[in-house]
């Protein structure tokens, strides 16, 4: 297993978590032991919007023991009080479905307490007017709530409650799929979608990934609006690839389906590569750097997608990254413009040019 840090929250956090949408349609005797396989494996993040009520005594009873090694993301307006998922904006049934939640999972705090599922501004207004987020406040001073998330499909919602409130975590739906305008969440532009990553990176807000599969069709040739699958692996790959990202949150249901998934560690490059991905983006997607690294091996050894991602990172006057790029053993300094990224690159970056233009800027940076 492979861990981010939190910035806001210095929290240890696995690349690989585990959403908990499916898990609840398990028998208990075999979710059981798929939860213990996802911890025994380093799996530490858990989100509990789940599918279904079932999951929260189901999730109490693999983890009680191991309770202070894991961190849970808990969702304010997840209401389970008709057995499956709802949602709701009324305080009192959250309040409910909270106290409940904690009973069930043999927990007395929330690592990640969420204000849960906003996609419209009016939800926002909703929120606040009837006193969620107050009361997750009131949780936050009690020490029942460590911090605090957002989960989201909206950027300019999600926009707006970050200039609001101060949040630590952000649950985005992050794929191919939906940064390129295709899917029931492909809510907003490409622009907009990568202003959001590099925003969370710059102020040190962990993005932890629903939907990294699309629902699932990603992986299908007849659902896939690419008319071409991607492997699990690439998707996980693409998504971690985001600033900002800490970690993907797909679904399992068996130790077998834990397993699958764990093996994304093992992977070669060879099989995460997700460059295929530039035959199907749209035109405004075209000259974009996604930082897949395809183009390699670069012959002086520049990690180029990396050089990127801080150059992309430092226009928004994220002075970390400018930092991070200065450490770097080689950078856009050591090109000698030898073109094999330009002849290379799947979303038509001129790399080459790019280069130039990130030497000259990152040397006009303190
Ligand atoms: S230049 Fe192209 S191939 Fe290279 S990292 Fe950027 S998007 Fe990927
Ligand atoms: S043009 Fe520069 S960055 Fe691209 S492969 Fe050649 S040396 Fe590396």
């Amino acid at each position: 297993m492979r861990y981010r840090i939190n910035q806001k929250t210095q929290d240890k956090i696995s690349e690989l978590g585990l959403g908990s949408a499916y898990m609840p349609q398990t028998p208990l005797d075999q979710a059981i032991p798929a939860l213990r396989r996802a911890y025994e494996g380093g799996i530490n993040y858990y989100d509990l919007a789940a599918g279904d009520g079932k999951a929260f005594p189901m999730y109490g009873e693999a983890f009680a023991d191991v309770r202070k090694n894991i961190l849970y993301q808990i969702h304010f307006g997840a209401d389970y009080s008709k057995g499956t998922y709802g949602w709701s904006l009324n305080l009192d049934t959250i309040r409910r479905s909270i106290e409940k939640q904690l009973k069930e999972l043999r927990t007395d705090y929330i690592d990640y307490g969420f204000i849960h599922c906003q996609d419209e501004f009016s939800d926002w207004e909703t929120y606040r007017e009837n006193g969620v987020y107050d009361y997750i406040l009131e949780l936050k001073e009690q020490g029942i709530v460590r911090h605090i998330g957002l989960s989201s499909h909206t950027p300019a919602v999600i926009q707006r409650i970050m200039e609001d409130v101060s949040i630590d975590m952000l649950m985005f739906s992050v794929n191919p799929a939906y940064d390129y305008g295709q899917g029931e969440y492909a809510n907003g532009s490409v622009d907009e979608r990568t202003a959001i990553y590099r925003r969370c990176e710059a102020e040190g807000v962990g993005i932890s990934v629903m939907k990294p599969f699309s629902g699932g069709q990603l992986l299908s040739a007849a659902q896939s609006p690419f008319g071409q699958v991607l492997t699990p692996y690439q998707c996980i790959r693409y998504a971690l690839d985001k600033p900002g990202v800490l970690t993907v949150l797909p679904g399992a249901q068996s130790v077998e389906e834990v397993e699958t998934l764990l093996q994304y560690f093992d992977q070669p490059e060879e099989a995460l590569d997700y460059s295929v991905i530039g035959s199907f983006a749209p035109p405004q997607a075209s000259g974009k750097c996604v930082y897949c690294n395809h183009c390699k091996p670069c012959p002086m050894g520049i990690d180029i997608g990396l050089v990127n991602k801080y150059y992309d990172l430092a226009l928004t006057g994220d002075n970390l990254a400018v930092q991070h790029y200065k450490a770097l053993k080689k950078n856009a300094a050591d090109c000698v413009q030898c073109g094999h990224c330009d002849s290379r690159c799947p979303f038509s970056v001129r790399q080459s040019e790019r280069m130039t233009k990130i030497q000259t800027f990152m040397e006009s940076q303190e």
